[in-house]
């Protein structure tokens, strides 16, 4: 079911159903342009006409976050459920791997993106990875990119250039794949890697995971700060008076 926070849009869906619309995507060969949705994002949309264009167009928009929970269900969403990016993209890996489908990469450094390629096909191993480009490149370049990626047909895509780009990324090339699942999985392939650390269990069952990164990235602590209040403000500001 599609919902709205802020005026922006928000699918309210489980992870086994987020996964089935993906599998059944990979059956049918149909495109899915799936997006992971925080509080920043939210916040980011208004301001910046590409994302928001990326937001309307995308099939499937999970509640990546506490924040986003909360805010669906404080406007009565009581179903809502937090859908993490990085174990939605571990569910369709899998789901690739039993179809034994062909994926590409794009997105993260060099160095990062050779150890996940070395992991995958250890732990998928009837995956077949048709391409990974690393993801420090000139933006020039993306339209090139994009074409050499949709010369090896792959049926999905993992595109981790950090938000906006990754989704503006999706967006703006999505002519170009048809029948591709396509998914912005931002810094998945640097905790994949093994070179950052997920935050541990207990800490996500707290909904303390946005803490933890900051802590650990402190150039987030920026943008927590610049979002975060403004989005709980803006949310109930909201709740009241509309
Ligand atoms: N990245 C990239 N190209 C860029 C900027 C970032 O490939 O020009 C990669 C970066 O190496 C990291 C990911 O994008 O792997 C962004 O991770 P982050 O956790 O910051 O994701 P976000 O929260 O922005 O979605």
């Amino acid at each position: 079911m599609r919902s709205r926070i802020l005026g922006q849009p928000i699918d309210i869906i489980s992870m086994d159903e987020a996964s089935e619309l993906a599998k059944n995507a990979f059956l049918n060969s149909c495109q899915l342009k799936i997006i992971t949705l925080n509080p920043e994002m939210v916040i980011n949309a208004s301001k910046n006409l590409e994302f928001q264009s990326a937001l309307n167009n995308s099939h499937l928009i999970v509640p990546d976050g506490t924040g986003i929970v909360w805010a669906l269900k404080l406007n009565g969403n009581s179903f809502a459920e937090k859908v993490p990016g990085i174990e939605l993209a571990e569910k369709i890996l899998e789901t690739a791997n039993q179809l034994s489908k062909k994926i590409a990469i794009f997105g993260s450094k060099k160095e990062i993106l050779e150890k996940t390629v070395n992991k995958f096909m250890s732990i998928y191993p009837k995956i077949n990875i048709v391409k990974a480009v690393d993801g420090y490149q000139d933006e020039e370049k993306f339209p090139e990119i994009a074409t050499t990626i949709s010369q090896t047909k792959p049926d999905l895509i993992l595109v981790a250039l950090g938000t906006p780009k990754q989704e503006i990324w999706i967006n703006k090339y999505s002519e170009m794949f048809p029948k591709s699942i396509m998914i912005g999985i931002g810094g998945s392939l640097d905790v994949w890697s093994g070179k950052k650390r997920r935050a541990p269990e207990w800490v996500r069952n707290m909904s303390l995971e946005w803490l933890f990164r900051a802590i650990n990235e402190p150039q987030r602590i920026l943008r927590v700060l610049k979002s975060l209040p403004c989005f709980v403000f803006a949310v109930i500001k909201n709740k009241i008076f509309i």
